[in-house]
């Protein structure tokens, strides 16, 4: 059997559901049919049939009555039956109504994707005519190995040629489609080089057009050929001339490079884009049908969506803008709806395969704890940790999403369930993204038992308290920059039950480190970790609880879709008695007044950080950079205060030190790198200078300015800026006038386009190509159904679900056995 009849026979199933409406394809029957034929003929060799195969596509479906269309129908369907004999393929969704014609013999059951030969759309794309071995290197640099990703490989924009002028219409300086005669071309030199010149003209009038260096056209451009010429229109000499446009025979077989609305694909070099667009053109003709649509049909109808052959094919060439979009809207729902159920189906797995611990959460420990703070929770925060002592409280591992703006005490709380896991005789982790972050957290944590506990042990990375618990209550700090004697002494430690809990960054996930029995696994500053990280630190436990923190606020349906598997607290309200953040933006003459300022606010006891700009190149020369100011401002503006120095070259001891000598107001001014960025609490510190702050995202900037106004003082934000970009500028408008991260967060987003403003998060997750983030509304959309879908049907088992959970254990290979 060819592809081609399994193509056909799908697109007239199709029609026959729709009742005749010619709706089965974009553009009609007709069209459909004329290419399907072009490419079929080669394979019927039986003359009868051939004849009877002219006879059938030579009609014009449009033009026949229902009555007729359907007689049609079912016509082709009995021609098709006898050409595919005992082989044809009849895997059919169930329930799409679609009742075999009597005279179709009985089929044979064949896998779904096999096709001709064995070839499916997952076979590699040299399967495919006209496509050779440097092309498939090519077309694999951009990584297309397959015919579905070549399917799936959609141009970033369209050209839009679609809208077509008389001659006579034509006007200097724009854009624009013709189609016209060819009265005669040549060979001509061009700006001293060979190239082509053509008349060509229409009922309204004749124009000149020129190629330059491409002398072959000339040949190509016999005299009478009707073409199709897209692009720009100059003025020379007073007359109107085309330059360079792409151009097209006018044939029935449909428009690629001209008179429509144009793909424009992201090449790699030695793809051209008029062999690209040729070829996607026949590829998408001839394969696109035989994508399975994997949507159950009642869900895409409620949805108001496209078939997905149809949504693929409109998305390379559409038929007009409407159908491009929606297109993209059925190719987006796919994408979220899929990231739902997989990290919905993660979770499932997560809480119900591996039973967790159910600890007792009435525990003097915890008690103790709160009692000993030197304030009061806010009632947010109250609510958080009632929260997650619930969680805590199941055999399920909790799975939470803790979300918090800057300074609105995530700290506390966390520090809070990690004493309830210690307590119930289990080891508590503490990832951060930064080694600063890490110290600063294994100083608070180790500050907070100071006042319930007697020191025991203090060591640089172990400090051990006692009379909290039956033994001393152990905490170490585990980074990249401990010594290898001393890491592997932790690790023992840690292996042996011996340390309660343990703060780091990324070292606790690697290799080499056992707990000994972890019950509780808190990421911090969620932003710098991937699903990947959260996952590795998740299998270091049998199976921990898991409180994942940010500071980054992301919209509400935003955060359920990317962390599905995720439930989310938020702690909406900050500590009391903080004040707004005084925020200006200053221009470059104003610098010497900011350094007077800060000057004041030294004499007066408080303290300040400096950000060196953000040096994209290397880390290396962001320090080189971050000294060089450093060495400026103690030497020649202020040489009578106590500056110092961070920056991520440092060693983690230096680091420490530095850190140290801030927290406990040695230092009246921190020079830093952009590391300060997260997390870092200095509550006396009062002034945030940036510098070179219009090359920093908006968030990044809230955070910036969140390192200040922790305490009781009004603080400031300066930010200063060179020559800002339109941009920039727009940025350091809306970071003056907003406080509230949310909507930062939303104009971050919108400025920044989701792709950069979630960065490596999105690391783990299946790629999102077609949909935009910032869609809030196809999001609620996607995530409700999968929603419904997954209660119905959580292990993907009903029949109606077996090429979604086939298509689901495609994009997500790890999520295990789908149905
Ligand atoms: P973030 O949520 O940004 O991580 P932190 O946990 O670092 O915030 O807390 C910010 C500061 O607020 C810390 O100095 C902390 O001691 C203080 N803090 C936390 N909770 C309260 C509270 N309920 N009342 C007063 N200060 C608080
Ligand atoms: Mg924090």
């Amino acid at each position: 059997m060819s592809v081609n009849f399994k193509s056909l026979r799908k697109i007239l199933e199709l029609e026959q559901k729709k009742g005749y409406v010619d709706s089965a394809v974009f553009g009609g029957l007709d069209k459909f049919l004329h290419n399907w034929a072009g490419q079929a003929v080669e394979s019927i060799t039986n003359p009868r049939l051939l004849r009877r195969f002219h006879h059938l596509v030579n009609s014009s479906y449009a033009s026949l009555t229902k009555q007729q269309r359907k007689e049609w129908v079912n016509g082709v369907f009995d021609f098709l039956a006898e050409t595919e004999g005992g082989e044809r393929d009849e895997a059919k969704l169930p329930g799409n109504g679609i009742k075999s014609p009597g005279k179709i013999k009985a089929p044979i059951a064949s896998k779904q994707t096999s096709q001709a030969g064995g070839y499916s759309i997952d076979s590699p794309i040299t399967i495919i005519k006209g496509i050779s071995t440097s092309l498939t290197t090519k077309f694999g640099k951009l990584g297309v190995k397959t015919v579905r990703d070549l399917l799936y490989f959609f141009p970033h924009r369209h050209l839009d040629y679609s809208q077509k002028k008389f001659i006579s219409q034509l006007e200097g300086g724009e854009e624009q489609t013709i189609v016209a005669n060819v009265w005669q071309s040549q060979v001509t030199i061009l700006g001293g080089r060979r190239g082509t010149e053509a008349i060509v003209g229409d009922e309204t009038g004749n124009v000149r057009v020129v190629w330059f260096n491409q002398p072959y056209l000339a040949k190509k451009l016999l005299t009478n050929a009707r073409v199709v010429l897209s692009g720009r229109v100059s003025l020379f000499k007073g007359r109107h001339v085309f330059e360079s446009p792409e151009w097209e025979i006018l044939e029935d077989k449909g428009l690629v490079h001209t008179g429509r609305l144009v793909p424009v694909y992201s090449l790699t070099q030695g793809l051209r884009p008029r062999q690209v667009r040729k070829l996607m053109k026949e590829v998408i003709d001839q394969w696109a049908w035989q994508v399975t649509d994997f949507l159950p049909p009642e869900l895409k109808a409620r949805c108001n969506l496209l078939e997905l052959p149809q949504a693929i094919n409109q998305a390379h060439y559409p038929e007009d803008e409407a159908a491009k979009d929606r297109a993209r809207v059925r190719l987006a729902f796919d994408e979220l709806f899929l990231l739902q159920l997989g990290v919905m189906r993660r979770k499932h797995d997560w809480q119900k395969s591996q039973p967790g611990s159910a600890f007792d959460t009435d525990t003097s420990l915890l008690e103790a704890f709160l009692k000993s703070l030197p304030f009061e929770l806010t009632a947010a925060q109250h609510k958080v940790l009632g929260e997650i002592l619930a969680d805590l409280q199941k055999p399920q591992p909790m799975c939470r999403l803790l979300q918090g703006e800057v300074g609105s005490g995530k700290t506390v709380v966390a520090t809070a369930a990690l004493l309830v896991a210690v307590a119930n005789g289990y080891q508590g982790a503490f990832m951060a993204p930064t080694e600063i972050l890490a110290e600063q957290h294994f100083a608070t944590i180790c500050e907070l038992l100071s006042r319930m506990g007697q020191l025991e042990e203090k060591e640089t990375y172990l400090q051990s308290y006692s009379g909290l618990l039956s033994r001393p209550l152990t905490v170490a700090l585990l980074i990249g920059d401990v010594n290898r004697a001393r890491k592997q002494e932790l690790q023992q430690r840690i292996q042996n039950g011996d340390i309660d809990i343990v703060i780091g960054t990324h070292a606790l996930i690697q290799k080499g480190v056992e707990f000994h029995q972890l019950g509780l696994a808190i990421v911090d500053e969620q932003h710098r970790f991937g699903v990947t990280q959260r996952s590795a630190l998740r299998q270091k436990g049998f199976s921990p609880h898991m409180l994942v923190m940010t500071a980054t606020p992301i919209p509400r349906t935003l955060a359920l879709t990317l962390y599905g598997d995720l439930d989310l607290s938020i702690i909406d309200q900050l500590p009391p008695g903080r004040q707004a953040v005084k925020t200006k933006w200053l221009k470059p003459g104003q610098r010497d007044s900011a350094y007077a300022f800060l000057r004041r606010q030294v004499a007066s006891r408080r303290q300040v950080f400096i950000v060196c700009p953000l040096i994209e190149e290397s880390e290396v020369i962001m320090a080189q950079a971050a000294v060089a100011e450093y060495q400026r401002l103690s030497e020649e503006v202020f040489p009578d205060l106590k500056l110092g120095l961070l920056h991520g070259r440092l060693s983690a001891s230096e680091k420490d030190e530095v850190m140290h000598r801030f927290r406990s107001n040695e230092l009246d001014i921190l020079v830093s790198t952009p590391v300060v960025e997260v997390g870092i609490d200095v509550p006396n510190a009062t002034v945030m200078l940036v510098e070179s702050a219009d090359r920093f995202g908006l968030s990044q900037l809230h955070q910036f300015r969140g390192r200040v106004g922790r305490g009781q003082e009004q603080s400031y934000c300066m930010l200063l800026a060179e020559n800002p970009s339109e941009v920039g500028r727009e940025r350091l408008d809306i970071i003056e006038k907003v406080q509230d991260g949310f909507e930062l967060a939303e104009e971050d987003l919108r400025l920044r386009g989701p792709g950069e403003f979630f960065g490596t998060r999105q690391s783990g997750l299946p790629d999102l190509r077609m949909a935009k983030l910032s869609d809030i509304t196809l999001l609620e959309m996607a995530r409700s159904e999968a929603i419904k879908l997954f209660q119905i049907d959580p292990g993907m088992g009903m029949s109606e679900h077996s090429l979604l959970a086939k298509e689901l254990a495609r994009v997500w290979p790890e999520a295990g056995e789908w149905s």
